[in-house]
């Protein structure tokens, strides 16, 4: 049986000071009795949970999304959120894993084999018949917003076929594009790649693993620790050279810079090397604007008003970068851009959480704020915006309104990106 490692959060259980502010923000207490909030299940059940007891003392801390917004709130700096997942890998070491769970873990994998055949893939996944089987059998809620393989090719396919047209350059930069954009939506990679190239860098793009984050949340922490390592292994090179690694995916990002590091206790040279070169693209972006460098030749985007309306979230994981709101910053440099930025805690989908039938409706509750706030922005608003591609697709289900990444905005501002038709403009062209 794999043991958990609780010696980077125990010492944390005593800083509790029993306020339950991190209740009254938690959004998955909010809305069901099913979890009775962060102090009871996190640093208050912690002190009932013993290795050599054959029981949790709790198992509706499965109940937690592990959005972190407890981890934000908390006064006095308990690691609420990753009591939590640790009990919840805890639970798994001991009973095992539900197929559902083994196969929600596996991103790259399925990723990988649905674009084998992408569109046969998303007509056996997206139909009626099969969700609700996937539902009665899996647990897969029938009416969760899975993700849609690409029918354009990969991210790596388009990678090797414009490979001639990369820029060289003495000035580089690593991107981490994660599972979402290889297999589903590789026009995020792409605009990335564009906007990188804007700003006169070469882009590097090594191979990568996934960065483990969903076998994290569903409590599978050996086989993360596979992912991780890999990572280490492929990236650390690059940060050890000077290179900063930017990704577009802010779960990804944080898995890298701490959730993997710190779940998986993990302290060696080659963790810490890449945890410090890791960026979230709008950090990174921000930081060549402090130094001057980030060019703003912007246009205006195109938009039936006389300004482009864009309702942005800030998801859950980018708040827990704590390096404040770098896209909305960046993005209101962009001329005619109405940027209205929503203060809902959670969209409720929390990666994978949204997805299981005894969790989808709670993910629905937590995100109707979201969605209401969207909604109130007016008929004239064709998209929102958000960092995180899950919240996306849960944006898009509980609102109807296409939704994009803010980077699609901002290669769309520099005259490279369609935002319409997210494709590269001289792609549309040619
Ligand atoms: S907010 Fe922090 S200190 Fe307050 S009850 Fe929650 S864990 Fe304890
Ligand atoms: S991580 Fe989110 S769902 Fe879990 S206890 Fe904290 S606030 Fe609640
Ligand atoms: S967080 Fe990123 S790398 Fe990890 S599974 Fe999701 S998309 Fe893949």
């Amino acid at each position: 049986m794999h043991s958990i490692s609780w010696h980077s959060v125990d010492h944390s259980l005593d800083e509790c000071i029993k306020c339950n502010i991190c209740t009254s923000y938690c959004p998955v207490s909010a809305v069901t009795d099913r979890f009775p909030g962060p102090k009871y299940v996190g640093p208050q059940a912690q002190r009932f949970r013993s290795p050599h007891q054959p029981h949790s003392p709790d198992d509706s801390v499965d109940y937690c999304s592990g959005c972190r917004v407890c981890n934000e709130v908390c006064p006095t700096g308990v690691k609420i959120a990753e009591i939590n997942a640790r009990a919840r890998a805890q639970i798994v070491a001991e009973r095992g894993l539900p197929l559902r769970n083994r196969l929600l873990g596996r991103n790259e994998l399925l990723g990988k084999l649905g674009s084998l055949a992408p569109a046969a893939a998303n007509l056996a996944l997206h139909n009626p018949l099969s969700r609700l089987l996937a539902e009665k059998t899996l647990g897969i809620a029938r009416h969760a917003p899975l993700p849609t393989w690409s029918t354009r090719g990969t991210f790596g396919d388009w990678l090797r076929r414009t490979a001639h047209r990369r820029l060289r350059s003495e000035k580089k930069v690593v991107y981490f594009h994660g599972c979402a954009t290889m297999y589903y939506e590789p026009f995020i990679g792409q605009a990335a790649v564009a906007v990188l190239e804007h700003q006169g860098y070469e882009v590097i793009v090594p191979p990568q693993n996934c960065c483990g984050l969903p076998l994290l949340s569903n409590g599978e922490f050996p086989a993360a620790e596979r992912y991780h390592q890999g990572n280490v292994a492929r990236l650390a090179g690059f940060a050890r050279a000077g290179l900063p690694i930017v990704g577009t995916s802010t779960s990804c990002t944080l898995t890298l810079k701490e959730e993997a590091p710190e779940l998986l206790d993990r302290e060696d040279e080659g963790t810490a090397a890449l945890r410090q070169a890791t960026w979230d693209i709008f950090e990174w972006l921000r930081a060549l604007h402090e130094q001057g460098e980030l060019r703003t030749d912007f246009q205006p985007i195109p938009s039936s008003g006389a300004s482009l309306v864009l309702p942005y979230h800030a998801p859950c994981q980018l708040r827990a970068h704590r390096v404040g709101k770098p896209a909305l910053e960046i993005l209101a440099l962009i001329p005619g851009l109405d940027l209205r930025e929503s203060h809902a805690r959670c969209c409720g989908i929390a990666g994978t959480y949204g997805y299981k039938t005894e969790k989808y409706q709670i993910a629905m509750d937590v995100g109707q704020e979201l969605f209401d706030f969207v909604q109130a922005q007016g008929e004239a608003v064709p998209y929102s915006a958000c960092d995180s591609e899950t919240c996306r697709w849960q944006l898009e289900h509980g609102t109807g309104l296409p939704s994009r990444h803010p980077i699609e905005v901002l290669a769309a501002a520099y005259g490279l990106y369609d935002l319409e038709q997210r494709r590269l403009v001289r792609e549309a062209q040619s």
